[in-house]
């Protein structure tokens, strides 16, 4: 069958691309208001990521311990190693509260304290306990219930189309062009205003607990545009990964009291963070826990150390964390009523992502110049909330208010402004790729390309960094990206082509990948999740800064004039210790 090369169009006021939190937020602020917006979406809406959170949403609601806004933003600026900008977690931590109220009054069934409030639990990092949770499926609820009142004002639902090109015309953004993966063939969403919300990426390595679908797309995008990405080089790596697969037995085990032991039997927590012990940050965490394993104190001398809940009783397991009991169960069949879990570091949580501001307007450089008509919210983007390491609990939250801002900015971008026109030939660039892809003669597989991307980022660019392993990094990811120049797929036809969109994701992942390592070669110090062996202090006089990044024609651009923007006055950087 031959896919249909002028594509179908729809015109909108609106697209958002990708129905995790971020994007359903805002596409329900917008239809609120009347508007025509779209959701693209690769996945069906209720299969994006944010649904696999289990721990929490964090405000400050203070509902079973003292708390304060002023609390929240202290741990989130210290969790963030003094790179998160102060301007922001302030909007952010104040937004929270409003943000948890109104998903409560939209139908969020959260768990409740004997008096009836909304339940907290303790989490990593946070002085208070901070996290409004629904027993262990929170983001599952989040997602359902917000899915459900975009349904009642109708928001336009396109599941199962993957953006393949992003449309920009003098410096306006006006539309993407999405592969329909039931059918085939594209569509092209004219738009005043487009929102990426396209989620983390963590699936540039090995071990990770992200979805398949977690592969950056739209970041290979941006760069694409001649856009710049933003702190790339932090990723957040969980200490509680299942062993050999990755998949997050969530900090929620930790925040209800559970330990880590290495293979000597030790609370090994008791020499790194004595004080917070299992609730220092995730970067803390992973950290010891690696040294353990790389000093030989893992299991058996083997590359795992043990996650103990058994001193919790079988009573709080099943009430608290039962779909937790069952990942272990599935994947490792260890029941963590009775035996201990075996557990390694996963990459989780990108830091980094598209450089946006407060309205979440897409920037092209450090003066904060904006691309008119295109935002960016979640996971993906990086309005430098969480800086070099975020807390747990604090991304669902984010998600959340700055889906919300983005709607309620893209309401006003489109109530004033006009539609700009189409580029004559603004589908080629979708058509090219898949023609190359589909008609290439190469004899490359992506698959193989993505399993040595994927091993050596956990390998080179882990949880501990040195400049020598990097540099051979950059240099694998280059044969990489020669190699996928040779890729061609076997399936030809346009239903379900599965080959297709992921050669194109694979593409996409070798894009930003080489982004990070740039990154991280340059960035010469040790801050939050970024930690070199050779650099192992924090350099705040050098390093304040945050990294702004393009792929040019020879090779990546970096950038260092972007301030942190600081209170120094309410928070000066002091050493993070736990
Ligand atoms: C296992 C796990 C547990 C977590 N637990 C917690 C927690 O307890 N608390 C917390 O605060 N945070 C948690 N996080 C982090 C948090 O869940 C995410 O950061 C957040 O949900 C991201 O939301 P999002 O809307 O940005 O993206 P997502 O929910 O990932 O959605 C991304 C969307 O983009 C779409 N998309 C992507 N590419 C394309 C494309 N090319 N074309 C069309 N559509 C596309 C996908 O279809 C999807 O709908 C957890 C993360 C993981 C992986």
């Amino acid at each position: 069958m031959k896919f249909n090369k002028e594509g179908r169009y729809h015109k909108l006021d609106a697209v958002i691309v990708g129905a995790g939190l971020a994007g359903l937020r805002a596409a329900l602020e917008i239809a609120k208001t009347g508007k025509r917006v779209a959701i693209v979406t690769k996945v069906y809406p209720t299969r994006s990521h944010s649904g696999a959170a289990q721990g929490g949403i964090a405000a400050a609601l203070g509902n079973v311990a003292d708390d304060s806004l002023e609390m929240h933003m202290f741990d989130t600026i210290k969790g963030s190693d003094y790179l998160g900008d102060q301007d922001i977690i302030e909007f952010f931590v104040n937004e929270a509260r409003k943000t948890v109220y109104e998903l409560e009054n939209m139908g969020v069934p959260f768990s409740r304290t004997e008096d009836g409030k909304i339940n907290q639990r303790p989490f990593g990092g946070h002085q208070s306990p901070r996290a409004c949770f629904s027993a262990d499926i929170t983001g599952h609820v989040l997602l359902h219930t917000l899915y459900e009142q975009c349904v009642r004002h109708k928001v336009l639902f396109f599941n199962e189309f993957q953006v393949f090109s992003l449309l920009i015309k003098n410096n306006i953004a006006n539309g993407v062009v999405a592969w329909d993966i039931r059918h085939g063939g594209f569509h092209t969403f004219h738009a005043k205003a487009v929102l990426l919300a396209t989620g983390g990426y963590g699936r540039a390595f090995e071990i990770t607990s992200n979805a398949h679908a977690n592969t950056g797309d739209s970041l290979a995008l941006i760069l694409e545009n001649g856009l710049p990405l933003e702190d790339m080089e932090f990723v957040q790596f969980h200490p509680t990964g299942v062993y050999k697969h990755g998949i997050l037995l969530s900090e929620a085990c930790r925040g209800e009291g559970g330990y880590l032991t290495n293979g000597k039997g030790e609370r090994f927590m008791e020499n790194y963070a004595k004080d917070k012990m299992e609730l220092a940050p995730r970067d803390v965490v992973s950290r010891s826990e690696q040294t353990e394993i790389n000093q030989g104190r893992g299991i058996d001398g083997k590359d795992y150390v043990y996650l103990d809940m058994r001193h919790l009783g079988s009573k709080k397991i099943l009430d608290r964390l039962p779909q937790v009991r069952e990942l272990a169960l599935n994947y490792l069949k260890v029941d963590m009523i009775t035996d201990p879990v075996p557990i390694q570091p996963t990459a989780h949580y990108s830091m980094g992502g598209i450089p946006a501001n407060i309205n979440t307007e897409v920037i092209l450089d450090a003066k904060g110049t904006v691309v008119r008509g295109l935002y960016a919210a979640g996971e993906a983007a990086c309005l430098s909330l969480h800086g070099g390491n975020r807390l747990g609990t604090n991304s669902l939250q984010d998600a959340a208010t700055f889906g919300r801002v983005a709607g309620q900015s893209i309401s006003k971008f489109i109530a004033e402004s006009p539609i700009e026109e189409l580029s004559q030939n603004h589908l080629d660039n979708a058509n090219g790729k898949v023609s190359a892809l589909r008609d290439g003669k190469g004899k490359e597989r992506h698959s193989e390309i993505r399993e040595e991307l994927q091993k050596n980022m956990t390998k080179l660019v882990g949880v501990f960094r040195k400049e020598e392993d990097m540099l051979k990094l950059k240099s694998i990811i280059k044969g990489l990206q020669e190699r996928f120049k040779d890729v061609s797929i076997d399936d030809k036809g346009d239903v379900y082509n599965m080959d297709l969109f992921e050669a194109f994701e694979v593409g996409n992942l070798l894009e930003f990948s080489e982004v990070m390592v740039e990154g991280a070669i340059a960035r010469k110090e040790s801050r939050g999740a970024h930690f070199r062996t050779d650099f192992p202090k924090r350099d705040d006089e050098k390093w304040m800064k945050h990294t702004l990044a393009w792929k040019t024609k020879d090779g990546v651009k970096l950038d260092f004039s972007k301030e942190v923007v600081t209170y120094m006055d309410r928070f000066p950087p002091i050493e993070r210790k736990y």
